[in-house]
């Protein structure tokens, strides 16, 4: 949140394993490093003062523990064990009693630029709905997923809002807005003629949804110029509706995706690949995607592959499953529609194959804030619900090559509190009571 009226720069102090250095400036500087971080009068660093978390019980990204709690010092987790080890002397006590703590959720693939389908068709927010609106309504988005939880978000494309999410992320990390942490890929790549909006007059050239780009100089050029933008993850369409014939139809050769890869490499940063079809999910594999997204038509062949590439799938089962005949909360009882039961059984090769799953809803498409559909519907689809969880939070903090997702000391202290028990009801994911991002309590 912004301050209302000191300003505290954070470059003045130093933080090094939990400790805090800082410079006297000014008797407002001094005054405000004693205030926030226990500084002595005479410029002795003292260590800044911890919180203790005191739940009934932690899910620690990997497993449940009885009578635990966790000790956080600055942005950092110090300390997880049996709650009479912990020691607490002048540290803030939160009790948090009947909840189970956890590591934030990570939401591996929204699009916080999109709001609801059901509230505006897609074509008519790119193509009605201005940058300020839409970047307006991403605000609200944000607090609703950081409230609702999430503490991470991987955003896959800003559908026609530019470098917004770049934008956004900056106002999160400057306390201007609250927000989840962000991973961003700015506005996403389509080869040329494949993506939408579509349907309009053949001579007009309609602004959209993705970056268009093909071969060697355009691909070249336009991956380095969003890496340039602030973009985390590249982000491409391997496959989309377009071509005489309906469904998807691969776009990207294999040839250009593995030149998006190695450009990107050159920067450290991973791709992405949009892909439904067998052939898309062929060549997004074998030209060095990190992850898959959707992957809905994946045979048992292609996920062997997808396991033994060490490739992630990202199911969005959530979109596939509003796309079609269920209303929100009331999934199992429904009658499934073919391509809710080919999903199904998509994504039960997925598992059988071993296939590492990233827990992503592409939410965006429904309502920001409820991104907990996307595990109840994991575990609805046949994932152990602790495999579920470990989706959401330690192995999504491998796949996206972070610090969190796993309660343990030396990890970013992004924390949530839940009612209940989610390793018995995954539901319990629904009702966070306690929201910490960075050791910075943002609910409570
Ligand atoms: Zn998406």
């Amino acid at each position: 949140m912004a301050n209302q009226g000191f300003v505290f720069n954070p470059r003045s102090s130093v933080f090094i394993g939990g400790y805090t250095y800082a410079m006297r400036k000014t008797d407002l500087t001094t005054w405000l490093c004693f205030f926030l971080f226990g500084l002595t009068a005479q410029g002795q660093v003292v260590k800044t003062q911890a919180t203790v978390l005191k739940p009934a019980r932690v899910f620690d990204g990997e497993a449940l523990h009885e009578g635990w709690a966790v000790r956080v010092r600055g942005d950092r987790i110090d300390a997880a064990g049996p709650a009479a080890s912990i020691e607490a002397g002048g540290a803030k006590v939160v009790d948090l009693p009947n909840t189970t703590l956890m590591p934030g959720l990570v939401e591996g693939h929204s699009h916080v630029l999109l709001h609801a389908y059901s509230e505006t068709l897609w074509v008519d927010q790119v193509a009605h709905e201005s940058l300020g609106l839409r970047t307006a309504r991403a605000v609200n988005h944000l607090r609703a997923q950081l409230m609702s939880g999430f503490t991470t978000i991987r955003d896959l494309g800003t559908e026609g809002a530019g470098y917004a999410d770049v934008e956004l992320k900056q106002a999160i990390e400057q306390g201007i807005i609250p927000g989840p942490r962000m991973l961003t890929t700015t506005r996403a790549i389509g080869a040329t003629g494949s993506y939408a909006p579509k349907g309009f007059s053949l001579e007009w050239r309609v602004p959209q949804g993705v970056e268009e780009a093909d071969g060697v100089d355009s691909l070249l050029r336009v991956v380095r110029d969003q890496i340039g933008h602030g973009a985390d993850w590249i982000k491409i369409y391997g496959d989309y509706r377009w071509g005489p014939h309906p469904g998807s139809h691969p776009t990207f050769s294999l040839e250009e995706i593995k030149l998006v890869v190695e450009t990107a490499k050159g920067a450290g940063v991973p791709v992405a690949i949009h892909t439904t079809t067998p052939e898309g999910m062929r060549r997004a594999i074998l030209g060095g995607a990190e992850t898959i997204e959707h992957g809905d038509g994946g045979t048992p062949e292609i996920f062997k592959m997808m396991a033994e590439h060490h490739v992630a799938l990202c199911p969005t089962l959530t979109v596939s499953n509003h796309a079609g005949a269920y209303p929100p909360g009331n999934k199992a009882e429904q009658p499934e529609t073919p391509a809710i039961a080919r999903k199904r059984a998509s994504f039960k090769a997925a598992l059988d194959a071993g296939v590492t799953i990233l827990s992503g809803s592409d939410v965006g498409v429904f309502n920001h804030g409820e991104s907990g559909r996307e595990l109840e519907l994991l575990v609805a689809y046949g994932m152990p619900v602790t495999d579920a969880l470990k989706a959401a939070t330690s192995v999504a903090g491998r796949v996206l090559h972070m610090e969190i997702g796993q309660v343990r000391p030396g990890m970013l202290a992004d924390l949530i509190a839940v009612e209940g028990d989610p390793t018995k009801d995954i539901s319990a994911i629904r009702t966070v009571k306690f929201v910490m991002k960075g050791g910075v309590i943002a609910k409570q």
